[in-house]
C-alpha cells in the first residue's frame, strides 16, 4: 500500500479529496445520528464513546475523560516528525429544534436545574463527524504520516452552565496539550454566513474575547415621590448605561478593532413609588485585542465609579474573565491560507471579518500556535445574509459541505507535518 500512496502535495490534495468523498455517506450519517442525540455539556458521553470506539478501531492511541467527557486520540505516523493537533467541540445547547428534518432532535436534558430541550444548535454535531472522518484518512495516511496526529474532541465549549469553567481550559488542566505537546493546533467552526465550500479565516484576532460584566448600582431607598429624601439608583443606571456606549463611540480608537459593550439585562425594584435601593445589570464585553479588552476593563470601572460617585452612589463594577480573543498565529495562518488553498483550491479560501463570537479554542491557541477559519454550510441558492444564525432554532447544514471540512483539516494536518 505504501508505494501507492500519494507524494507531492498535489497528489496528496487529489488523494485526500478522493478519501473524502469516498467518506462522505459515512460522515454525514454520523453527524446526523450525533444531530439527534446532542448532549449539553459535559454529558457528552454517547458522543465521546462513539468517537473513542472509531478512533481505536482506526489504531489511535485514545484517552477518555480527559477535562469530564473530553477524548484525546495520538496517531504516531510511520516517519519522524513534528506533533500537529486538530480540535473538534461536542457539546449541543439548550435550544428546541424547529427544523424540519427526518434526525430533527427531541433530546431533553438536565440544564441548571431544570430539563431544557437540546440541540445541536451551533454545528457541533458537524465538528464531530468531520473529525471522525479526518481521523480515518490520517489513519489511512500512517505509514507516510511525518510526524504525529493528536485529534482533541472536546466537550463543553459553550460553557458549563454551572461553576465549571469551558471544555478547553479543563483539557488543558487534564493534560490535553502535553505528552506529546504539539507544535500547532487547527480547527473550525460552521457557520450559516457563507456558502457550501467556502472557507473564510484571518491572520490575528478572528473572533472576539468574550467577558460577563456586572454592576451593582448601590443607592439608598427612599418615596418615589421624594427623590432627594434618598439616592435613587435607577436614574443612575440609565446615566451608567448610556455613558458606558460612548467608551465604545468616544475613547477607544475603532480603527484597531471593533469593539462592544452590552448591558443586556436590568433588574431593580419592586413597586412604581418606592425608589429601590440598588439595581443589578448584566452585560457582555467583546472586542479583537487583548489590549484594547484591558483597556475596556478600566474604562468601564471609572465610568460607571464616577457617575455612581457624582450621584451620591455607589456602583460595585466585576468583570468575569472570560475567553480570550481567538488569536491566530499570523506566521502560522499564513501558511496555513495557502496550504487550505492547495487543499481544498485556493478560489474556495477567502478572507474572513472579525467575528464578535467568542470560540473558547482561543485558550488551546494560546497554548501553542493556532489557526481557525469558518466552514460554509449555507446551500449556494439560499441568501447565507438571511439564513437563520448559528444559535437559532432554525439553524441547519448542507451536509454536502461536510467534505470541505473533512478535505481542508486533513490536508492541513498532512501538510503541516510534511513541512517539518
Ligand atoms: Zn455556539
Ligand atoms: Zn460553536
Amino acid at each position: 500500500m505504501d508505494s501507492v500512496m500519494p507524494q507531492t502535495s498535489d497528489e496528496i490534495s487529489a488523494w485526500v479529496s478522493d478519501q473524502a468523498l469516498r467518506l462522505e455517506d459515512k460522515v454525514i450519517a454520523w453527524r446526523r445520528d450525533i444531530h439527534q442525540n446532542p448532549e449539553l455539556a459535559y454529558q457528552e458521553t454517547r458522543t465521546a464513546a462513539l468517537v473513542a470506539k472509531h478512533l481505536t478501531a482506526l489504531g489511535y492511541e485514545v484517552k477518555t475523560g480527559v477535562g469530564v467527557t473530553g477524548v484525546v486520540g495520538v496517531l504516531k505516523g510511520g516517519k519522524p516528525g513534528p506533533v500537529v493537533a486538530l480540535r473538534a467541540d461536542m457539546d449541543a445547547l439548550p435550544v428546541e429544534e424547529k427544523v424540519d428534518l427526518p434526525f430533527a432532535s427531541k433530546a431533553k436534558a438536565e440544564w441548571m436545574g431544570q430539563m431544557a430541550p437540546v440541540m445541536h444548535a451551533c454545528g457541533h454535531d458537524a465538528h464531530v463527524a468531520i473529525l471522525m472522518g479526518v481521523a480515518e484518512i490520517l489513519a489511512a495516511y500512517r505509514a507516510d504520516l511525518t510526524g504525529t496526529v493528536k485529534l482533541l474532541f472536546q466537550p463543553a465549549e459553550e460553557g458549563s452552565g454551572d461553576d465549571r469553567p469551558g471544555g478547553a481550559q479543563l483539557m488543558i488542566e487534564d493534560g490535553a496539550m502535553a505528552n506529546p505537546t504539539p507544535a500547532a493546533v487547527f480547527g473550525l467552526h460552521v457557520t450559516s454566513a457563507i456558502p457550501t465550500s467556502v472557507i473564510a479565516l484571518r491572520p490575528g484576532g478572528l473572533m472576539a474575547s468574550a467577558d460577563r460584566l456586572r454592576i451593582e448600582v448601590q443607592g439608598r431607598q427612599t418615596h418615589g415621590s421624594m427623590p432627594w429624601r434618598g439616592v435613587d439608583p435607577v436614574v443612575t443606571s440609565a446615566q451608567i448605561i448610556l455613558a458606558l456606549q460612548t467608551i465604545v463611540s468616544r475613547q477607544v480608537d475603532p480603527t484597531v478593532t471593533p469593539s462592544v459593550i452590552s448591558i443586556s439585562t436590568i433588574h431593580g425594584g419592586v413597586r412604581h413609588n418606592i425608589l429601590p435601593d440598588t439595581v443589578a445589570m448584566e452585560g457582555t464585553i467583546r472586542t479583537h485585542d487583548e489590549a484594547v479588552r484591558a483597556d475596556l476593563w478600566r474604562r468601564i470601572e471609572k465610568t460607571a465609579g464616577s457617575i455612581a460617585e457624582a450621584a451620591g452612589a455607589t456602583a460595585a463594577v466585576k468583570v468575569f474573565e472570560g475567553v480570550p480573543v481567538t488569536y491566530n498565529d499570523p506566521t502560522l495562518t499564513s501558511w496555513g491560507t495557502a496550504s487550505l488553498g492547495r487543499g481544498v483550491g485556493a478560489d474556495r479560501v477567502g478572507q474572513s471579518p472579525p467575528a464578535m463570537g467568542a470560540e473558547d479554542f482561543s485558550l488551546l491557541a494560546q497554548v501553542v500556535p493556532g489557526m481557525f477559519y469558518f466552514l460554509g454550510v449555507t446551500p449556494p441558492d439560499e441568501d447565507a445574509s438571511q439564513a437563520p444564525a448559528n444559535h437559532s432554532p432554525l439553524f441547519h447544514i448542507h451536509e454536502p459541505a461536510l467534505k470541505y471540512g473533512v478535505r481542508s483539516l486533513a490536508y492541513l494536518a498532512i501538510d503541516y507535518l510534511r513541512r517539518g
